[in-house]
């Protein structure tokens, strides 16, 4: 008998949250939960059906680990799109859309920033004011300028070993805000994306500490959280020109205000200008600019116009499902008019 962790997300609006349950069995199959708990279903017609899109088995490293700490993190995690009764996808299941849109040619890689909170306030903040102003923190080290470390490391050696593309991990600029990366293709990296955040969620909890995704927790001069979207399909990488490059984010800034809509709440708070971002009410596009809303990245031009493009617009609690349909909808849809080899 296997550990089966089902994970999947509710119906809050307008920013869901991850919901689990732990199943004892060897088989992996339709499953349902009590959907008016979640804001998924009314009481009288109650069952939503949980329906596995992806597994993920921690290797006996972990397992091992697991056992000797007893920090329950072994088993099998399963990522699931919710059903209505009937079988059809859920009104709330943003998945779905991904389904026949994105194939595995295109490449997402998710910088993931988050706060950790204790108390109510940001991990190592002073009860009463505000620690030193920033510039320490960024990538610090010591206990003056990094705090929560231990829950960071266990979180990417969990992602690893779950099979998880994180490819790195940092402290960021503000104290007690912290960025991990996850790269993925196809829908597949918006399932990693979301489970990488409920793991990161559960170790958190073994620390009485929680997990802030919102992208403003703190006003005033203190940064917020993203999740700059790096992206790519096939011709971006191996047939890129200046044009296509250019073509694409052209594209991207035609649909602003729909991307804006998509790519999660009260980020007017976070995109400001400032902070290393373009204001919300703009659209900027530039090659290593950080205050625009897209970057093309130098090591894209350097590679004769073969790469990627990062768009920065994305806030910390966006869902990654829609950030991806926005993007691949705006510049492969069939209405887009760019010419694809
Ligand atoms: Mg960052």
């Amino acid at each position: 008998m296997e550990k089966l962790e089902y994970v999947w997300l509710d119906g809050y609006k307008p920013t869901p949250s991850l919901r689990s349950k732990v199943k004892i069995d060897d088989v992996v199959g339709l499953w349902s939960f009590d959907g008016s708990s979640t804001q998924q279903a009314t009481g009288d017609k109650s069952d939503c059906i949980l329906n596995p899109v992806g597994e993920y088995h921690t290797i006996d490293r972990i397992r091992a680990d697991a056992t000797r700490t007893g920090d329950g993190l072994g088993g099998t995690y399963v990522m699931c799109e919710v059903l209505s009764a009937d079988h059809e996808p859920h009104p709330s299941n943003t998945r779905t859309h991904c389904l026949e849109l994105i194939s595995s040619e295109w490449w997402f890689g998710f910088e993931q920033e988050y706060f950790m909170y204790k108390d109510g306030r940001p991990l190592g903040w002073p009860e009463k004011g505000k620690p030193r102003a920033q510039g320490d923190f960024y990538c610090g080290v010591g206990a003056d300028n990094v705090i929560g470390r231990e829950i960071v490391d266990r979180h990417t050696e969990a992602c690893m070993n779950a099979n998880i593309g994180i490819t790195g991990t940092n402290a960021e600029v503000a104290l007690g805000q912290w960025e991990y990366q996850v790269l993925g293709s196809g829908v597949s990296a918006g399932d990693d994306m979301w489970m990488s955040r409920y793991i990161l969620m559960k170790i958190a909890e073994k620390h009485g500490v929680s997990i802030d995704f919102s992208p403003k927790p703190q006003k005033g001069d203190w940064n917020g959280s993203g999740m700059h979207t790096n992206f790519s399909n096939a011709q971006m990488r191996d047939l890129g020109s200046q044009s296509y490059f250019e073509a694409c984010c052209k594209l991207l800034g035609s649909k602003h205000k729909e991307a804006i809509k998509e790519y999660g709440a009260d980020n007017d708070q976070r995109l400001t200008g400032k902070h290393e971002t373009q204001s919300i009410k703009k659209f900027s596009y530039g090659v290593s600019d950080r205050g625009a809303s897209i970057r093309i990245p130098i090591i894209t031009v350097d590679n004769n116009w073969n790469g990627y493009l990062e768009d920065r617009r994305p806030s910390a609690n966006a869902d990654p499902y829609r950030v991806m349909k926005h993007i691949v909808e705006t510049i492969d849809g069939s209405n887009t008019g760019l010419v694809r080899y």
